[in-house]
């Protein structure tokens, strides 16, 4: 397959420590075109605007995720404000909630995903959302802010993934529908209009059947535009291809 658009990387992830040029230099052949890689703290943040210059088909999305965000300080803000200046830099993300790790208060992480969600909105940029076991204060910050954006690995019920169309989001879908008991997401993947949906991949996490558990990389997706392509009853080349469409409107790509 060709023309893949990975919208959910972290490539500055330690487990590519050994081979990431190599890795990096090999995906193009393997048929991907696009990568968004996702930082989540400043520091990562600054690791992947580096990745994004060095390769062209890198971008960056730049913001503190809400598992880190305990320990953002204020001047880390102030130093991702400068990095947003960079047009290799196409979203701000990974932000969000996650109530599923008890790590930091949820006081802490809402004000720190709306002070991001505001911005978002005052840089016109798009959102790379993160809802872990979060749906209804996610939903509820979004309703007040309206950004664009997607909800990255989505793992929310057909209901809420139509609540989330209507609000104007993409629906980013990944290794998970191909798990055993992915009754959830694959109802999501079947039913999102073809419109909405990105395929992406978190990796190194969320390998997809049959290399579950092992790390994961962009050129996997093809096991998960097929598991996708199947249920909905096309062609996972046309699918691919429908959903770089997809991402290249949203990031105002080409
Ligand atoms: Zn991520």
């Amino acid at each position: 397959m060709t023309g893949i658009f990975d919208t959910h990387a972290h490539y500055d992830d330690e487990r590519f420590d050994e081979d990431r040029d190599t890795l990096l230099q090999a995906l193009p052949q393997k048929g991907v075109c696009r990568v968004i890689n996702c930082g989540v703290t400043l520091a990562s943040s600054r690791t992947t605007l580096a990745l994004s210059h060095k390769y062209d088909y890198i971008y960056a999305a730049i913001g503190i995720h809400p598992e880190d965000c305990g320990d953002a300080a204020e001047s880390d803000y102030d130093a991702l404000m400068e990095l947003y200046c960079d047009p290799k830099v196409v979203a701000v993300g990974e932000i969000g909630l996650d109530y599923y790790w008890d790590t930091v208060p949820k006081d802490v992480q809402i004000k720190a995903f709306e002070r991001q969600l505001v911005l978002a909105n005052e840089l016109d940029l798009p959102v790379i959302v993160h809802d872990r076991e979060a749906h209804a204060d996610t939903m509820m910050l979004l309703q007040k802010h309206r950004p664009r954006g997607i909800l990255h690995c989505f793992s929310g019920s057909v209901e809420t993934m139509q609540e989330a169309v209507k609000l104007g989001f993409y629906i980013g879908l990944g290794g998970a529908v191909t798990f055993k008991n992915a009754k959830k997401p694959l109802a999501v993947a079947a039913a999102v209009p073809l419109d909405r949906l990105l395929l992406e991949t978190d990796c190194p996490y969320m390998a997809p059947v049959p290399f579950r558990g092992k790390r994961n990389d962009s050129s996997l997706i093809a096991y998960v535009a097929e598991t996708i392509a199947a249920v909905r009853g096309m062609e996972p080349q046309v699918l691919i291809d429908q959903c770089r469409e997809n991402a290249d409107r949203l990031f105002q790509l080409k």
